[in-house]
């Protein structure tokens, strides 16, 4: 039988993912030497056991956990209910992946009614005992018995406004005496049941709360928003209790080695005197600025910063360390790699190599794809920033970025809001884990209490989700739905700005602008392209978007969709001439008026693209998509048509389809137009001989899209050839053009070999492909998926991210290609090109490029170079 119970100096050869990070890196640190209490870590394999098998714990579990407890009381000298020398603990969980906040934790464990007397005699300080003692009350009601936080919360704000104390730590020791004895009742009224007096109980009943909250909502959905696996389950951590609420020799804090909103090499960190650990991070009291502990306590303050240094070079990553001082003496509680904006990770990871602690490649390993699209967000317009009114100066940059949107007070009301297609900021006192919904819904957060360790600031800095925290000159008034601050007051709705680069708040909505990229971040990518072996193109059609893909590194453009190029007004008349056209010569004279708009883009793109890749694809979507689709727009069209509305209704009858996706769209409307295919070759050859006139070589790559047999492609590679040749000769230009096609039907898939020998490349379009191996419809597939992925019927959207069949078609095409020519060119252009996951299986199998949208090039390129880094281990 496996053991499940490590104490901090076993724990040095056991991993991660048996220990949790908690508990992993107490034991590392305590063999690094370090001042870190004692204690024992419960084994994620237990916490899996405990809820796959019953919720109850096992004999064997126990007996492990009771052993564990008497070693423990042997090293510590202490004893839980000594009366010489007790012993108090804390319980925490701590999972593989850090999730801050979002499980329980339970403090001065072991405490009752007797042996808090006895605490109490022996510090001589009895208004500190009862201090531990109602906030256990507090701890263990709320998580293990459910009883509501704000039944203690309310009662204990009620004591001190009715005796006029300001702080906490005003309260007498006969006044938490008498809130004891309160909460004690409140255990009885709401769970039914008294405290339970005997440590041992407690310490039970306690790791099971902390095990069963691996499955609380707050940890599920944060679990989700991080990729985070459901069933690895959480460590949970029992450690000796040391003291920051022991008088004012004794505080709490937590720090970062590095700023994790910006980056800087310098320690940034609060703490608070005679409090603990819950105190910083619940934000209720506003703590003080690190390096102000060097005026109070010198010689702490130096051993504290020579830790940090060790912490962060022994790790060699900014870390997140949580430390007490009880009565002057240091303890290091936790250490952890910091959760920091993509800002901070790309300048911590790229100083990190400059100071010769890792490896380029490490520093690429160290950055989330993903989260590069919050370097790429907008920030202010600087003008308009001038003449926007401010509410307040007085909040904390917690996470940057610049959102408006209407103001609510609750979670709840932020989801909803949001569910309806509104933009809100999520207004609270302080947030607790319970409004991570809200979080996730709202634009942006702002507080009026806490730090910037709160927790709004370090979750919303996880999700790069705009934040500003203690803005603490805002008064809420949740009954009336108004803030109040010093220039007037904000109703419930009205829009605001929230700027959290610099804490600032402003009246009514502000303009954006797009983020410059810092000067780290171009090296990092510098580094991502030098190392990455698959190229990354860009899905573009606009001349703006294409300037953005290429500064962002895309070496081409994978797909250009020709039916985004028609929506223009004048464009989009022509088109509908060509769609309701009922003879050969009609739809001729419409295509030829397109002809004109067609070449004059594709001139500009050729010019924009140089001598770098361009797929131009053939128009691909059902014909009534550009036509009108209510009554009045019907009227109005026809009129410009000058057609009468009778006949465009007739027309928009006979095209209507009973299901479009598997209609007439793709190579089978170029199949029954050939002259629509012939008009797009003679635009994209014309352009390209223009271009080749003025020293250009452009490199054309002509895409036939959703073929499912050979003969769909060959017929119009014939006419494309065809006309792409007589034009040719007739310029006298020599011009290079190349002709591929979607690989997007299943049909196609099978039969690669056969058409990979007629075709110079294949563009994997994952959107089809996903949706015809499926039979999921892509444009409905939203209402049932979310419950799919819910009750694991899939693991992962397969629209988002690659499907194991769909990945065996990919790579099975990708096979017989290669079997044809092993240099074949083979790239993806739908979704799944800017997908890290799927990033990491396209490299895997060969792929020669993928394309995605301008602004996920670079978490492309970064995804593209770390499975790079992958695969050379
Ligand atoms: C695809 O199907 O993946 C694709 C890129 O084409 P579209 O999304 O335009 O159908
Ligand atoms: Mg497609």
């Amino acid at each position: 039988m496996s053991k499940l119970v490590y104490s901090f100096d076993e724990g040095k050869t056991q991993s991660k993912e048996i220990l949790g990070g908690k508990g992993y890196n107490l034991a590392e640190m305590k063999s690094l030497g370090l001042p870190v209490p004692d204690g024992f870590t419960i084994t994620t394999t237990a916490c899996m056991n405990y809820l796959n098998e019953g919720e109850v714990v096992t004999p064997s579990l126990k007996e492990e956990i009771e052993n564990a407890v008497k070693d423990f009381e042997e090293r510590a000298k202490k004893a839980f209910n000594s009366e010489d020398s007790l012993l108090l603990v804390s319980v925490r969980s701590g999972a593989k992946f850090s999730m801050p906040g979002m499980m329980d934790t339970i403090l001065n464990l072991g405490l009752n009614d007797k042996n808090v007397e006895t605490l109490a005699e022996k510090t001589g300080d009895r208004r500190f005992a009862y201090d531990c003692y109602r906030r256990l009350l507090q701890m263990f009601g709320e998580v293990v018995y459910k009883i509501p936080m704000v039944a203690f919360n309310s009662y204990f704000d009620r004591y001190k406004e009715k005796h006029n104390y300001e702080l906490d730590t005003d309260i007498p020791a006969e006044g938490l005496e008498h809130i004891v004895n309160y909460f004690k009742e409140l255990y009885l009224s709401e769970a039914g049941k008294p405290f339970p007096q005997e440590p041992e109980v407690q310490l039970i009943e306690s790791v099971e709360a902390v095990f069963k909250s691996w499955n609380n909502d707050r940890a599920r959905v944060y679990r989700e928003l991080n990729d985070i696996p459901h069933d690895i389950g959480t460590g949970v951590t029992v450690q000796e209790m040391v003291f920051g609420n022991s008088g004012e020799h004794s505080g709490t804090g937590v720090a970062f080695t590095r700023n994790p909103a910006t980056g800087e090499n310098k320690l940034y960190g609060e703490y608070l005197i005679n409090a603990q650990g819950e105190d910083v991070v619940a934000g209720i009291r506003t703590p003080k600025e690190i390096s102000t502990l060097k005026e109070k306590a010198k010689d702490l303050y130096d051993e504290f910063v020579d830790i940090t240094k060790k912490l962060e070079a022994h790790y060699k990553d900014m870390q997140d360390i949580e430390f007490t001082i009880e009565d002057g003496k240091l303890f290091i509680l936790q250490t952890r790699n910091g959760k920091r904006t993509a800002k901070a990770a790309v300048e911590i990871a790229t100083d990190l190599v400059e100071e010769g602690l890792i490896k380029k490649e490490e520093a690429i390993m160290m950055i989330e794809p993903k989260s590069l699209d919050q370097l790429l967000h907008p920030s202010f317009n600087e003008k308009s920033l001038e003449s926007a009114e401010l509410i307040t100066k007085a909040g904390l940059p917690a996470s940057p970025g610049a959102a408006s949107g209407k103001i609510v007070f609750s979670a709840e009301e932020a989801k909803h809001s949001a569910e309806n297609g509104e933009k809100v900021i999520l207004v609270r006192p302080e947030t607790s884990p319970e409004d991570i919904e809200g979080m996730i819904a709202a634009e942006a957060i702002v507080t009026t209490h806490g730090g910037m360790t709160s927790h709004a600031a370090v979750v919303a800095r996880g999700m790069g989700k705009c934040c500003v925290t203690g803005a603490s000159d805002l008064k809420i008034d949740g009954e009336t739905r108004t803030v109040t601050y010093p220039g007037g007051e904000i109703k419930e709705g009205q829009v605001i700005s929230v700027d959290g680069a610099t804490g600032k708040l402003y009246l009514g909505e502000v303009e954006t602008t797009a983020n410059e990229q810092s000067e780290a971040f171009t090296r990092l990518m510098n580094w991502a392209e030098e190392i990455s072996d698959m190229a990354v193109r860009m899905n573009a059609e606009t001349n703006d978007e294409i300037t953005a893909g290429f500064d962002f590194g895309a070496v081409g453009i994978g797909l250009v969709r020709t039916e985004h190029m028609f929506f223009g007004e004048e464009r989009l008349v022509q088109m509908r001439k060509f769609i309701i056209a009922e003879t050969k010569e009609e739809r001729v004279e419409a295509l030829n008026k397109i002809l004109a708009y067609q070449k004059e883009d594709f001139e500009k793109i050729f010019r924009q693209a140089d001598d770098r890749p361009v797929i131009v694809r053939l128009l691909d979507p059902p014909l009534h998509e550009f036509l009108p689709q209510t009554e009045k727009e019907t009227k109005e069209v026809a009129e410009t048509l000058d057609i009468t509305p009778e006949f465009l209704n007739r027309r928009i009858r006979e095209l209507s389809e009973v299901n479009p996706m598997l209609g007439h769209r793709g190579c089978r409307l170029s199949i029954t137009y050939p002259e629509l295919t012939t008009m797009q070759t003679e635009a994209m050859i014309e352009a390209l001989i223009k271009v080749k006139d003025d020293g250009i070589e452009s490199n054309l790559e002509i895409m036939v899209p959703l073929i499912s047999t050979f003969e769909e492609f060959k017929t119009l590679k014939d006419v494309i050839e065809t006309r792409a040749k007589e034009l040719i000769e007739a310029s006298g230009q020599t011009v290079n053009y190349s002709i591929g096609t979607m690989i997007e039907i299943p049909r196609a898939c099978f039969i690669a070999d056969k058409i990979a020998k007629e075709c110079d490349f294949f563009s994997f379009g994952t959107n089809d492909l996903t949706q015809l191996t499926f039979g999921f419809s892509r444009d409905d597939v939203g209402k049932f998926i979310g419950e799919y992925e819910e009750k694991g019927i899939l693991e992962n959207d397969p629209f988002q991210t690659i499907d194991e069949a769909v990945g065996e078609l990919v790579k099975m095409t990708v096979e017989k290609a290669r079997s044809v020519d092993p240099d074949y060119k083979l790239g993806v252009c739908g979704e799944l090109g800017g997908d890290p996951r799927s990033i990491e299986f396209f490299n895997e199998i060969g792929m020669s490029y993928v394309s995605c949208s301008p602004f996920r090039v670079p978490g492309a390129i970064l995804a593209s170079a770390q499975s790079k880094v992958k695969q050379d281990v």
